[in-house]
């Protein structure tokens, strides 16, 4: 294969690369074009698929790529896709959508770094993002990274083992293994995706690419009626015709820390326990749990379904139950209470009393259109 062809195939895998705004730009295909024309008719209906795919998926699929064609409409459909979250201008689909992209390309990373160019494209994306790595002398799984670049993209992943103190630091260098070295590109990645967004689009060509915005739109609704406002599924009625599962009825600290998941703002250890607790002993299964999670930046699947699974006690060990409002408040993690609040020692409590005061509110709602129709009947 030509190597320009190549290079064309590798850059459709990253179009977030500054070699691709590059092909782009020098291609001497305009906005109007891309915006309009019939022959780009396929990178706008795929720019579309990326963002419908981080909404259901939070992944944008990789693409087989078999011709030059492709290539170029895959690495087309990237700037359209950017048009088209910029035109709906909602910030969590923004987020949404630049992590899912970080997370394909990461896994892309992944999959190459395994073959016999590995160090190539460790050195490529390393350059890309200003970081300086060296493999450690004959080590093929090894890397070292200053501690300053470090620190910069691992601020966001809470996990204990991306504490500095769990790694080894010397003389300004700290010790990576390869594929760790990539999860910390996943977020050079994410940040350089997310930059800029929402762009300024002028609302002529909102307005002209509005059957695509529209269709996004729907899905996004879709998603939203789904899993709610919080981000999760409920849904099902008890006898007394309450949501078993009403997210109106969640303590401020709770919602707090959902809506910040939602967001994909990254959450401490310990108002994820308190969470994905509270959430168990309500009633909302571990996979309705794990979907929340998926906004997360440091989202890993197989790590999130271990640590739900632990808490909710599967495998023998003892389900926790949520933090009481005394641990909260020792963890930073009571924020936003209220009068309820004043009257009850845990989230839990704050939670039935709430349904409580909700299903007696019903009723006397209830009870007074019954008399008032009884009324209007009899005059
Ligand atoms: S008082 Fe308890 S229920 Fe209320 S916000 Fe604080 S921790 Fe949550």
């Amino acid at each position: 294969m030509e190597e320009a062809a190549k290079e064309r195939i590798h850059l459709c895998f990253y179009p977030f690369l500054s070699a691709a705004s590059k092909y782009v730009e020098e291609s001497g295909i305009t906005l109007d074009n891309l915006i309009r024309t019939g022959a780009f008719r396929y990178a706008r209906s795929r720019g579309k698929e990326r963002i419908i795919e981080a909404i259901n998926d939070g992944k944008v699929r990789k693409q087989v790529i078999i011709s030059n064609a492709q290539a170029e409409t895959e690495l087309l459909s990237y700037p359209f896709a950017r048009i088209l979250v910029s035109c709906i201008g909602d910030e969590h689909l923004v987020r949404r959508y630049a992590l899912s992209e970080a997370k394909a390309a990461y896994e892309k990373l992944l999959a190459s770094t395994g073959s016999s160019s590995d160090t190539d494209i460790i050195y490529e994306m390393s350059e890309e993002f200003g970081i300086r790595v060296d493999f450690l002398p004959g080590e093929r799984e090894q890397v070292q990274m200053p501690f300053g670049d470090y620190l910069r993209f691992a601020a966001n992943l809470r996990d204990k083992r991306w504490k500095l103190v769990n790694r080894g630091l010397e003389k300004g260098e700290v010790k990576l293994r390869k594929s760790e070295f990539v999860r910390i590109i996943q977020e050079a990645m994410y940040e350089r995706i997310k930059k800029d967004l929402p762009l300024d689009v002028p609302a002529d060509i909102c307005e002209a690419i509005s059957g695509y915005t529209e269709d996004i739109k729907k899905e996004l609704e879709e998603k939203r009626k789904k899993f709610g406002d919080a981000g999760f599924g409920f849904g099902f009625e008890s006898g007394s015709g309450f949501l078993v599962k009403d997210p109106s009825c969640f303590p401020p600290c709770i919602s707090y820390i959902l809506s910040n998941l939602k967001e994909g703002v990254n959450v401490p250890h310990s108002a994820r326990f308190a969470v994905t607790a509270f959430l168990l002993n309500v009633g909302l299964t571990e996979d309705e749990i794990i979907e929340i999670y998926k906004n997360s930046p440091d989202f890993d699947e197989d790590r999130t379904r271990y640590q739900v699974g632990h808490i909710a006690g599967d495998k023998g060990s003892v389900r926790y139950t949520a933090p009481s409002c005394a641990t909260m408040r020792t963890y930073g993690n009571c924020i936003g209470n209220d009068e309820v609040c004043e009257k009850i020692p845990h989230p839990l409590s704050y939670y039935k009393l709430k349904l409580k005061m909700k299903m007696k509110m019903k009723k006397e709602q209830q009870g007074k259109s019954s008399q008032k129709e009884k009324d209007e009947k009899i005059l």
